[in-house]
C-alpha cells in the first residue's frame, strides 16, 4: 500500500512560520526532503523527532539533484510505503514546481496532498510592516519571476500598484530597464528584502533608477525579494523603526519595530526553547557587514565584544539598547553611548512578548 507524499510549504524561512498542517505532516512523514530554500537549522527548532525520521537535504549545501531525480526518489519511497514530506520554501505552488511534482506524483499512481506555506512575498512585506495593498491607495500586487523559461529575464512585467519580484537580484539591471520602459516612475520606491525572517535579514531601501546600484552596493545575496511601488512608499512617519537584534529570542523584540535578527554567538539549543547559555563561538554564518538600521539591541554581555570586532564601532546605528544592566555595563566600558531597554518580565523570567517597554 503506498503511502502519502505531503507537499510542504515553509514559509519564508523563520521555522514558527510553518503551518500546524505543515507541522503534522512533517511529524507523519518517515522521510523529509528539504529544499535549498530552507534555513540548515529549521528542522530542528521544530517539535520533531528526527532520529527516526531519514533527512536528505537539497541544494547549495546538500546534494544537487534534478526535478526527475527528486521526483523518482519520492515516488520510491512512496511506493515502498514510506511516508514523505516534500518541504519547499515559501508555498509550493508559488514558483514552487507545484505543477510538475503533482503531475509526476499523480502520474505514477502516489496519492498527494499539497500544504500551503506563507509566501516570500506576503511573508516578507508583512513581517517588515509593510502592507501589500492600503484601502484606496494599493488595490492590487502581482507576484512575478524576474526569470524566463529556458534562461533570461522576462520580457516584461505584470501592471499592478505593487510589483513582488521573485529571483531578481542578479536580473536587477534588466528589471531597471523593463520597470523603466514600461513607464514606471524613476524615483519610485523599491525595497530590497534579503534573507526575510531568516537570521541575517537585510532590508533595503531605494528607487527603480538606482535599483542596480542597491544590489551592487550592498553586495545583497540570495535569496532576495524586490518590492516595487505602492507597498514600498509608505510615508516615514507610518514605517516600522528597523531594529538589529543580536541575541537568541527575538520574538521578545518584534513588537518593537521591524527586527532583523542578528545572532552574534552560536547559541547552545534554538533560540526559542530555552534562554540556553552560549557555546561562545561565533556564528559561523555571520556576514561580514551590516544592513542599514535606527537602533540596535544587545542582550548578554558576551555578544558586545564579538559584534566589535567584527563591525567595528562605527557600523552602529544611532541608537543603541541593551537588555541587561551587565550588558549596559560592558558597551559603556568601550564607550559607546546606550540606554537600558526595560523589559517586562513574565514569571519564568523571560520578557513576555508584547510588554516591552524601552527605557
Ligand atoms: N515558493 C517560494 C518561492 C521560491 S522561488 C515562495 O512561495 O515564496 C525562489 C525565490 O524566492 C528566491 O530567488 C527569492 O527571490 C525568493 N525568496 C525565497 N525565500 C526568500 C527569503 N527568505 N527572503 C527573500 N526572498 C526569498
Amino acid at each position: 500500500m503506498p503511502a502519502r507524499v505531503y507537499l510542504v510549504g515553509a514559509g519564508p524561512g523563520a521555522p514558527d512560520l510553518l503551518t500546524l498542517r505543515g507541522l503534522a505532516a512533517l511529524q507523519m512523514a518517515d522521510v523529509i526532503i528539504v529544499d535549498t530554500l530552507v534555513p540548515a537549522d529549521y528542522l530542528q527548532a521544530l517539535p520533531l523527532t528526527l532520529a527516526s525520521k531519514s533527512v536528505v537535504r537539497l541544494g547549495r549545501t546538500g546534494l544537487r539533484w534534478s526535478q526527475e531525480r527528486i521526483n523518482r526518489e519520492v515516488i520510491d519511497h512512496a511506493l515502498a510505503g514510506r511516508t514523505v514530506a516534500r518541504l519547499k520554501g515559501g508555498d509550493p505552488g508559488v514558483f514552487g514546481r507545484l505543477a510538475e511534482e503533482l503531475s509526476a506524483l499523480r502520474g505514477a499512481g502516489v496519492e498527494v496532498e499539497a500544504i500551503p506555506g506563507p509566501s516570500v512575498a506576503t511573508a516578507a512585506a508583512t513581517a517588515a510592516g509593510l502592507p501589500l495593498t492600503v484601502r484606496g491607495s494599493g488595490r492590487s500586487f502581482a507576484a512575478a519571476t524576474a526569470r524566463a523559461t529556458g534562461g533570461g529575464v522576462v520580457p516584461t512585467l505584470p501592471q499592478a500598484d505593487t510589483l513582488a519580484i521573485y529571483m531578481g537580484l542578479e536580473a536587477a539591471p534588466a528589471i531597471r530597464e523593463r520597470l523603466l520602459a514600461q513607464a514606471w516612475p524613476p524615483a519610485t520606491p523599491v525595497r530590497v528584502v534579503e534573507r526575510a525572517t531568516m537570521a541575517y535579514e537585510s532590508l533595503y531601501h531605494c528607487t527603480i533608477d538606482d535599483l542596480h546600484l542597491c544590489v551592487a552596493r550592498n553586495g545583497v545575496r540570495s535569496p532576495a525579494l524586490l518590492v516595487v511601488g505602492a507597498a514600498a512608499s509608505l510615508p516615514a512617519h507610518q514605517r516600522a523603526s528597523v531594529i538589529i537584534y543580536t541575541g537568541n529570542q527575538p520574538a521578545a523584540y518584534r513588537a518593537l519595530g521591524h527586527l532583523l535578527h542578528w545572532p552574534i554567538l552560536r547559541p547552545r539549543t534554538m533560540e526559542w526553547q530555552t534562554s540556553a547559555p552560549y557555546v561562545g563561538e561565533v556564528s559561523g554564518e555571520l556576514p561580514s557587514r551590516l544592513p542599514p538600521a535606527d537602533a540596535l539591541i544587545f542582550d548578554a554581555p558576551e555578544e558586545v565584544r564579538p559584534f566589535v570586532d567584527v563591525y567595528g564601532e562605527g557600523a552602529l546605528p544611532q541608537k543603541v539598547w541593551c537588555v541587561r544592566l551587565e550588558t549596559l555595563a560592558m558597551v559603556s566600558r568601550l564607550g559607546i553611548k546606550t540606554e537600558l531597554l526595560s523589559a517586562a518580565r513574565n514569571a519564568s523570567g523571560r520578557p513576555a512578548p508584547g510588554s516591552v517597554v524601552l527605557a
